[in-house]
């Protein structure tokens, strides 16, 4: 069920258990080849593909495209909101969300840079509501539930997302590819190795001149229609569990 597409007595008239999927996506470059909406285009099929295979036992919310994207200003064709900013605006909507009832919220991301702050909105929120013990505050991003792409198809180069790589320009061919410029000849920019296992903070420009990070070369349609499948297929997997919780346990 969408949000944006019922009046508030219908939404008034849901269970309040039912999961309210918010997904957050990013206005920001995608270096020479690809739209600077990709995370926000990409995410909006990844969360139709889950809406056809759920339907309305989820509520999904208009995909939020301000993201916090600060690292990439330094190219242009950015827009984000800064990290604090971004922060508070998520705890805005799950409060909004939590005043009329809503106990299941989700966070559904489509780009690295919220990854920080959506864990940090709802750690902070589950500390203002400390008594309750009915709330489920949750975040993933789409790419990140153990999904193995590669086994589906041995063609695939890169085993992690990147940045305007192999995998997004793959699933934006399958998509729209009249938003993909020439990306045969682009050359790799490898993800490095920045103090691994450790966590070092970085600009983009620090990591890519040209913008992208990973292997765009290696794009195809197939591959990101492989891509799409497997990702909306884990993601639905993933909210099923969220949908039988029942109401109280820590596990899920
Ligand atoms: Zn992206």
């Amino acid at each position: 069920m969408l949000f944006a597409e019922q009046s508030w007595p219908t939404l008034a008239g849901l269970s309040r258990d039912i999961p309210v999927i918010v997904p957050i996506a990013a206005i920001e470059q995608h270096g020479h080849h690809m739209p600077v909406a990709t995370d926000t285009i990409l995410l909006t099929e990844v969360v139709s593909r889950v809406h056809a295979q759920l339907g309305d036992s989820i509520l999904v919310t208009p995909v939020q495209w301000f993201g916090n994207s600060d690292h990439h200003l330094d190219f242009g064709g950015t827009l984000s909101a800064p990290p604090r900013v971004y922060l508070d605006m998520l705890v805005g909507i799950t409060e909004n969300l939590l005043s009329v009832g809503f106990k299941r919220i989700v966070f559904l991301n489509g780009h690295g840079g919220n990854d920080v702050p959506a864990k940090q909105a709802t750690f902070e929120v589950r500390q203002k509501y400390r008594n309750r013990s009915d709330l489920l505050l949750l975040m993933t991003t789409y790419w990140s539930l153990e999904s193995e792409p590669w086994k589906r198809c041995e063609s695939l180069v890169q085993r992690e997302m990147g940045h305007a790589c192999e995998w997004e320009t793959s699933m934006m061919l399958a998509i729209n590819p009249k938003l993909v410029k020439e990306h045969k000849d682009l050359k790799p920019v490898e993800p490095g190795n920045p103090f691994r296992p450790g966590s070092r903070a970085w600009i983009t420009k620090d990591r890519t001149e040209p913008g992208h990070i990973g292997h765009p070369h290696q794009a195809t349609v197939e591959k990101g229609h492989v891509l799409l499948e497997t990702f909306s297929h884990d993601v639905a997997r993933w909210i099923e569990r969220v949908i039988a919780w029942d109401g109280s346990s820590w596990d899920g």
